[in-house]
C-alpha cells in the first residue's frame, strides 16, 4: 500500500537533502541507532537538521498517509526484529542549545548529558542528575527521565510541541508547568497521539561550578560502578513498582544472570536486561515476559516495562 506514497515521498526527501535540510537512509538498520543494538530495518530513517525541516517531513508524511514515529537517541526503545514499516525520524541532528535571559533553551535532539555540561559551563545548577543519561532532550521530556532524586519535571519550565490534532490551528504550542503532566517516567506527551516534541526551556539556578562538577562526577562514578555499561541495553528495563525496587525483586526471585538467547538479566544490575552480542528483540521480549511472570508468582507484584517496544503492540 505504501508503494505509491513512497514514490511521492522520495523526491520530497531528495529535495530537502539537496537543500541541506536533512539526511535520510532507505532500509535503515535500526540496530545501528538503538542503544540495545537490536532491530531490523526501517523503510526509511530521516534525520532533520532543524525544527522547520522536522515539521515539513511530519506534515508531508501526514498528507501521504505514511506511518511515522519520532525518536531521539534510541536509548529507551526496543525495535522489532522485523523492523519498522514507515519512516523513523531521529532528532539528534537538530541539537542547538541557547542561553537567553537565564533560561536554557534546547532543541529536542540535543544530548541530555550535553545539556548538563552546558549548564555547568554557564554556572547553572539543577541538571546534574542528567549527566550520564544517554538520551536526547525530547526523549527525556517524553519519558520524564530522572536519576538520583532529580527528574525533568523539576527543571523543564516549558515544552514546545507539535500536536497533529491541532494541525488546523498551526499545531505548535508551548505547554508549561503542570500541563506537561510529568509523573514517574511519564508525561502528557505520551498521551497526545502523534505529538512531536520540538524543544524545551529549562529554568536553572546559579551555582558554584566546582560544586556542580563534583556532583556530576560523583553521579557518573555511581553509574559506572552499578550499571553494566559495557553491554548494549536500554537502561532499566522495568519501571519501579509502587513501594518496591524492581531490581531487588528480580534479584530476590533468583533471576540475576537468567538468559534467553543473547538477552540476559545483568549480573551487575538486575534491573537491566542486556544484549550479550547477538540478542534479538524476540529474545528480549521472551525474557521480559518470564521476569514479569516470576515476579508476579513470587511476590504478587505486577511490573511494567519502562522500555518502549516499537512498533507499539
Ligand atoms: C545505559 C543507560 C542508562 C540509562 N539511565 C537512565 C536514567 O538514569 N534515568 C532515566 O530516566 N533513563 C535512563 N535511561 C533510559 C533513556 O536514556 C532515557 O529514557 C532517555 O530519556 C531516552 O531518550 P532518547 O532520546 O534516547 O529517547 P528514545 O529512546 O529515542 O525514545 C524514547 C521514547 O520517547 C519518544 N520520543 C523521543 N523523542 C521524541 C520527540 N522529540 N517527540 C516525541 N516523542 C519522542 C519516542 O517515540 C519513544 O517512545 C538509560 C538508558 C541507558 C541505555
Amino acid at each position: 500500500m505504501k508503494f505509491d506514497a513512497y514514490k511521492e515521498l522520495v523526491p520530497i526527501l531528495d529535495g530537502m537533502r539537496a537543500k541541506g535540510e536533512l539526511e535520510y537512509t532507505k532500509d535503515a538498520p535500526l540496530a545501528l541507532v538503538s542503544s540495545f543494538r537490536i532491530g531490523g530495518p526501517a523503510d526509511f530513517a530521516v534525520w532533520p537538521y532543524t525544527r522547520a525541516a522536522l515539521l515539513d517531513v511530519v506534515i508531508a508524511l501526514r498528507r501521504l498517509g505514511i506511518r511515522r514515529d519520532v525518536f531521539g537517541n534510541g536509548s529507551n526503545v526496543l525495535f522489532a526484529d522485523e523492523g519498522y514499516r514507515g519512516v523513523a525520524i531521529f532528532t539528534t541532528k537538530m541539537n542547538r542549545t541557547v542561553l537567553r535571559d537565564g533560561i536554557l533553551w534546547a532543541d529536542a535532539g540535543a544530548s541530555f548529558t550535553g545539556l548538563a555540561v552546558r549548564a555547568l559551563q554557564e554556572g547553572l545548577t539543577g541538571l546534574e542528575f542528567a549527566y550520564g543519561i544517554p538520551g536526547s532532550v525530547g526523549g527525556a521530556i517524553y519519558m520524564n527521565a530522572g536519576a538520583y532524586d532529580g527528574e525533568i519535571a523539576q527543571v523543564c519550565r516549558e515544552t514546545t510541541v507539535y500536536d497533529p490534532a491541532q494541525a488546523l490551528l498551526g499545531g505548535i504550542s508551548e505547554i508549561g508547568g503542570d500541563a506537561q503532566g510529568f509523573g514517574y517516567r511519564t508525561s502528557a506527551f505520551q498521551f497526545m497521539e502523534g505529538a512531536v516534541i520540538l524543544g524545551g526551556k529549562f529554568k536553572l539556578k546559579p551555582g558554584d561550578p566546582a560544586e556542580i562538577k563534583a556532583k556530576m562526577d560523583d553521579l557518573m562514578a555511581r553509574r559506572r560502578g552499578k550499571q553494566p555499561l559495557e553491554y548494549p541495553s536500554a537502561g532499566s528495563t522495568f519501571k519501579r513498582a509502587p513501594g518496591y525496587f524492581t531490581a531487588k525483586l528480580i534479584h530476590e526471585a533468583g533471576l540475576k544472570g537468567a538468559a534467553v538467547g543473547g538477552a540476559q538479566v545483568s549480573e551487575k544490575h538486575a534491573g537491566f536486561v542486556i544484549n550479550r552480542g547477538d540478542a534479538t528483540a524476540k529474545d528480549v521480549l521472551t525474557l521480559i515476559e518470564q521476569i514479569k511472570d516470576r515476579i508476579w508468582q513470587h511476590f504478587g507484584v505486577a511490573i511494567e516495562c519502562e522500555v518502549r517496544i516499537i512498533p507499539e503492540r
